[in-house]
């Protein structure tokens, strides 16, 4: 049994192989941009075929082309908006990927919205229950509306993504810090409802800080040239969406 710090060793460390992800269809949510967008060319440079899921559709199209032009399995677009989209449009969703693909053998919850910084006295009523639909409540819907596809896959892995403040709270950061919390008690729940029942495993990554927009959003004053870009923390989200990771679960990572 190999324990959580060789588990955050091999994330960190991991090389991923040109065809590790052959065969195998990963669908990341904010696919358009930042991380999401980082990590969906990861993928498909490494054999994935990738479902992009985002709300802006032209980012979504950009994604893809560059996909296309690098000669890698041809991607597939799902333009959603996660703030709206209702438990119905993800079992919709389900319909469609079954026929297209038969099955899913990952998912990367990556899309998120910050909402304000701002003290709780303070925090807007609407902003907390729109960060809270797309950071915690949409992983929820599409994870449960997946589980038949996921069910499909002789090895799927779920990764949610978390924070430093949803490990620990911190002033200001309001909806944002409390609906990473609930990302990673969905990951437990997750694991341990699936542990020894079936092929799902589910964990959790804290990128770090990350050169992306939100990052820019979150620190105004911050030169983003100091910063790491989704390519540089691209090995740990490969370690844990692919096969290099079969059998771990109910674990929280850092990307860097
Ligand atoms: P980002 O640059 O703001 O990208 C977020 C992505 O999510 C965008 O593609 C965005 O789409 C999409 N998105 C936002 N709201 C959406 C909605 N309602 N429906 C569909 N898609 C939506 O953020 P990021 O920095 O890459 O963050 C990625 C993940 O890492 C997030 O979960 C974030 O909390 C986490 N994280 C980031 C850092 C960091 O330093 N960057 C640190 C800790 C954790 P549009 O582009 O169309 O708006």
């Amino acid at each position: 049994m190999i324990d959580h710090a060789q588990i955050q060793q091999q994330a960190l460390s991991y090389a991923c192989p040109e065809d590790a992800f052959k065969d195998r269809v990963i669908l990341v949510t904010g696919a358009g941009d930042g991380i999401g967008r980082g990590i969906a060319l990861a993928l498909a440079s490494h054999g994935a075929t990738v479902i992009l899921l985002g709300r802006t559709q032209e980012k979504l199209e950009a994604v893809y082309d560059q996909i296309k032009a690098g000669g890698y399995p041809e991607p597939a677009l799902a333009p959603v908006n996660l703030e709206v989209a209702r438990p119905q449009d993800y079992e919709e969703l389900a319909t469609l990927f079954e026929r297209e693909f038969g099955r899913l053998d990952g998912i990367l919850h990556n899309a998120s919205m910050l909402g304000e910084l701002t003290p709780l006295e303070q925090y807007g009523y609407e902003t907390w229950e729109s960060v809270m639909q797309v950071n915690a409540n949409a992983p929820f819907y599409l994870t449960r509306a997946m589980m038949p596809l996921l069910q499909k896959s002789e090895d799927a892995s779920v990764v949610f993504t978390s924070s430093s403040v949803g490990r620990k709270g911190r002033a200001f950061w309001g909806a944002y810090s409390a609906s990473k919390f609930a990302t990673e008690g969905l990951m437990q729940i997750l694991a341990d409802e699936q542990e020894n029942v079936s092929s799902i495993r589910s964990n959790s990554i804290n990128p770090g800080a990350t050169r992306t927009n939100m990052r820019a959003l979150a620190y105004p004053a911050e030169d983003a040239n100091t910063l790491k870009t989704p390519a540089d923390i691209a090995p740990a989200y490969l370690f844990l969406l692919g096969p290099a990771s079969k059998g771990v679960t109910g674990q929280a990572v850092n990307a860097q």
